[in-house]
C-alpha cells in the first residue's frame, strides 16, 4: 500500500506524487513516481498527513501517516511491547 503524503508539479508539467511504502521488512521507504495528469484528483483524495504524535504511554514521539478525518494511529513502540 501507498501512503501519498505528497502531489505536486514539476518543471514542464511534470507531475510526481511523493510516498511511502512499505518494504518486505515492514520499513516504510520514502519514494517518488510520475504520475500522469489524469490521476492528480485521484492521487489528491488519498493524500495523508505526516504527524509527529506524542505517546502518553511510553513517551516516545513516532510519526504518524494518516488520512483526513481518521488522525488515530497506533504507537508503533508500544505495538512492538504487545507483541513480545
Ligand atoms: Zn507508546
Amino acid at each position: 500500500m501507498k501512503y501519498v503524503v505528497s502531489v505536486s508539479k514539476k518543471r514542464d508539467s511534470i507531475w510526481k506524487i511523493y510516498y511511502y511504502e512499505k518494504d518486505d521488512d515492514d520499513n516504510l521507504v520514502f519514494k517518488s513516481k510520475r504520475i500522469s495528469r489524469l490521476l492528480i484528483p485521484f492521487y489528491k483524495l488519498v493524500k495523508c498527513h505526516r504527524t509527529k504524535m506524542w505517546c502518553d504511554e511510553c513517551g516516545q514521539i513516532f510519526l504518524s501517516i494518516t488520512r483526513l478525518n481518521n488522525s488515530h494511529d497506533e504507537c508503533p513502540y508500544c505495538l512492538i511491547e504487545y507483541e513480545n
